[in-house]
C-alpha cells in the first residue's frame, strides 16, 4: 500500500507527548502514512513569527492536505493571532465535527447515556478577529457571518447525519438578540432543513440549549451552532462525558483536513507524562477514515474501548472504585498498542465498515444579488461629554442628500431623543442620518455630511452604511427605538 503522505506538528505543551502516544498507536495499527513534521506554535511566535507558522510549513500543508495537529500555546497579548483560527480559515476548514460521547460505566460520568455530535461552523461569527480599540472607554469585535458559510455549514451537518445514521439535527443560536447574524443562521437551518424531511430537525436559543445539553445530553443527537458557541459548549460536551481529554475533532474542508483534540495545550501538565492522548487519537482515528484507512481506524479505536473498558485510566478519568491502573501518557499508549485487535466487551464495537470520508459534496446556493439601496449612515463618534442631549444639539442640524439626524444611541440603547436619565453613557457614540421613508442618498452625500461633522470638530471614529435590499431595511433598530 502506498503511504499518505500527512504533516504533523507535535505543539506545544502536553502536545508532544500526546502525538508521541498517538503516532506509536496509529503506526503499530499498520497506518500506511509517511509524517512530514513541521514547526508551528509558542517557539515560531517567540522567535518573532507573530502568526506562529513558516512558510515551509504553509507548503507542507498545501502538498499533502492532511494535518494531524497537537494543541499549541497561543501567547497572551497583543500581535499574536491564533494559528489554530488561521489554519482553519486559510486552508476553508469550514467544518468542525467533534463527537461526544460517555462510556459508562468504565468512565465515570454524570450522564451515561450521551452520545453528541457537535458540528460548529469554523471560520466566522467573532473569530474573524477584527477588533479595534475605538475610543478610551470602547472596544469593539466584529461577528461577522456570511449567507454562504451559514449554509455550508447547516448542511454538512445534515449531510452527516444522513451518512452516519443519526436520526436529529438541532441548531443551537442567539437569534432572539443577534437578530441579522443569528437570525441569518437560523433561517438556513429552517431553509436548508426542507431538503432533509428524514431527519428530525429543531432550534433551540442558546441559552437553554447549553442548559438541557448540561443536564440531559441524551435528548441531543447532532448539533450545529456558530463559531464561539461551539468551541464552548463542545468543551462542556466533553468534560460532562467524562473529561475534556477524550474528544477529538475533524476540521474538514473541500480540498484539506485537520485534525486534532479538542482540548489546548494544558501546560501545566507539560513533560510530566500525566495527559490523556485519547483526544488526539480519536481525531487521528477520523484522519484515518479520511484518508481511506477505515480499517486501522477501526482497529485503533476497538483496542482503545478496551482499554477503557479495562480500567487502565490516565489521571484525569481515574476514579477509585471504577479504574483499575492509573497510568502515564507513555503507558496508556503501550496499553492500547497491547489490546490492537481487540474489541470492547460490552461497550459498542467501533464499525467503520461503512464509512465514508466526511469530507461530502456541498453545494453552496448561488447568491442572487438584491436591490441595494443607500438610505442612511451611521456616524460613530468618541465623544467625552456625556451629555446625550448637548450632543443632540450640537449634532442635529447636519444635513446632506436625504439623510438627517434620526436618533442617537450609547452601546446600542437610544438616548437622543427622548432619552432616560438613568441609562448609562460612555465616550462611544452612535449618530444615525437617515431619510424617515428610506428616500436614497448618494455616497457623495455621506461624504459631505461626513465633512460637515469633521469640521465642526468631532471625531469620527467609523462609519456604517444605511442601505435597503429590495426596499427592506438591513439595519438593526436602536434598543429602546
Ligand atoms: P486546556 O484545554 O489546555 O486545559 C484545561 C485543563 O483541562 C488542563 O489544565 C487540564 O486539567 C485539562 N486537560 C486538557 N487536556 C487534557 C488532557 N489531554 N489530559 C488530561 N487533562 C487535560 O485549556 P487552557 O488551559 O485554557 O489553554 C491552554 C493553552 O492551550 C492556551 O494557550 C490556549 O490558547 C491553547 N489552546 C489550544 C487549542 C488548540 O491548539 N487546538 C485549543 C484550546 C486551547
Amino acid at each position: 500500500m502506498t503511504k499518505q503522505p500527512i504533516t504533523v506538528a507535535y505543539g506545544d505543551g502536553i502536545g508532544p507527548e500526546i502525538m508521541d502516544a498517538t503516532l506509536r498507536i496509529i503506526q503499530a495499527a499498520g497506518a500506511a502514512i509517511e509524517t512530514e513534521v513541521i514547526e508551528i506554535g509558542e517557539k515560531v511566535y517567540l522567535g518573532g513569527n507573530s502568526a506562529g507558522i513558516a512558510p515551509e510549513a504553509w507548503e507542507s500543508l498545501r502538498r499533502t492536505k492532511v494535518f494531524l495537529k497537537a494543541p499549541i500555546t497561543t501567547p497572551q497579548g497583543g500581535g499574536f493571532k491564533s494559528l489554530n483560527v488561521t489554519t482553519r480559515k486559510v486552508l476553508g476548514l469550514y467544518a468542525n465535527v467533534r463527537p461526544c460521547i460517555s462510556y459508562h460505566p468504565y468512565v465515570k460520568t454524570k450522564h451515561p447515556i450521551m452520545d453528541v455530535v457537535i458540528v460548529r461552523e469554523n471560520e466566522e461569527d467573532l473569530y474573524a478577529g477584527i477588533e479595534h480599540q475605538q475610543t478610551d472607554e470602547v472596544v469593539q469585535c466584529l461577528k461577522i457571518m456570511s449567507k454562504p458559510g451559514s449554509e455550508k455549514i447547516v448542511r454538512y451537518a445534515f449531510e452527516y447525519a444522513r451518512a452516519y445514521g443519526r436520526k436529529k439535527v438541532t441548531c443551537f443560536t442567539k437569534d432572539n438578540i443577534m437578530k441579522m447574524t443569528d437570525g441569518m443562521f437560523h433561517k438556513m437551518f429552517d431553509e436548508v432543513g426542507k431538503e432533509y424531511p428524514d431527519i428530525e430537525q429543531e432550534h433551540w436559543i442558546i441559552d437553554i440549549g447549553a442548559a438541557k445539553l448540561a443536564d440531559t445530553p441524551e435528548i441531543f443527537d447532532v448539533i450545529v451552532m456558530p463559531n464561539l458557541y461551539g468551541d464552548i459548549l463542545s468543551d462542556v460536551a466533553a468534560q460532562i462525558t467524562g473529561s475534556v481529554g477524550l474528544a477529538g475533532s475533524a476540521n474538514i474542508g473541500e480540498t484539506c483536513a485537520m485534525f486534532e483534540a479538542i482540548h489546548g495545550s494544558a501546560p501545566r501538565r507539560a513533560g510530566q507524562n500525566l495527559a490523556n492522548p485519547s483526544g488526539l487519537l480519536l481525531g487521528a482515528v477520523q484522519m484515518l477514515v479520511h484518508i481511506g484507512q477505515a480499517d486501522v481506524a477501526e482497529k485503533v479505536h476497538n483496542a482503545w474501548l478496551k482499554t477503557l473498558e479495562d480500567g487502565v485510566h490516565t489521571y484525569d478519568i481515574f476514579k477509585e472504585g471504577t479504574s483499575v491502573e492509573k497510568v502515564g501518557t507513555r503507558e496508556f499508549a503501550d496499553a492500547v498498542i497491547a489490546r490492537l485487535g481487540q474489541k470492547p466487551a460490552s461497550l459498542p464495537a467501533a464499525d467503520y465498515s461503512q464509512a465514508k470520508s466526511a469530507t461530502f459534496n456541498i453545494k453552496v446556493t448561488p447568491t442572487v444579488p438584491a436591490k441595494k439601496e443607500l438610505v442612511g449612515v451611521d456616524v460613530f463618534l468618541h465623544y467625552a461629554d456625556r451629555d446625550a442631549n448637548k450632543l443632540g444639539e450640537l449634532v442635529k442640524n447636519f444635513k446632506a442628500g436625504n439623510m438627517e439626524l434620526s436618533m442617537i444611541t450609547n452601546r446600542g440603547v437610544k438616548v437622543w431623543p427622548n432619552g432616560f436619565p438613568e441609562t448609562f453613557c460612555t465616550d462611544h457614540w452612535r449618530l444615525r442620518y437617515k431619510s424617515e421613508t428610506y428616500q436614497p442618498s448618494s455616497y457623495s452625500d455621506v461624504i459631505q455630511l461626513l465633512t460637515a461633522i469633521h469640521q465642526a470638530g468631532f471625531d469620527i471614529i467609523k462609519t456604517e452604511n444605511l442601505v435597503t435590499m429590495n426596499g427592506e431595511a438591513m439595519f438593526s433598530a436602536g434598543q429602546g427605538q
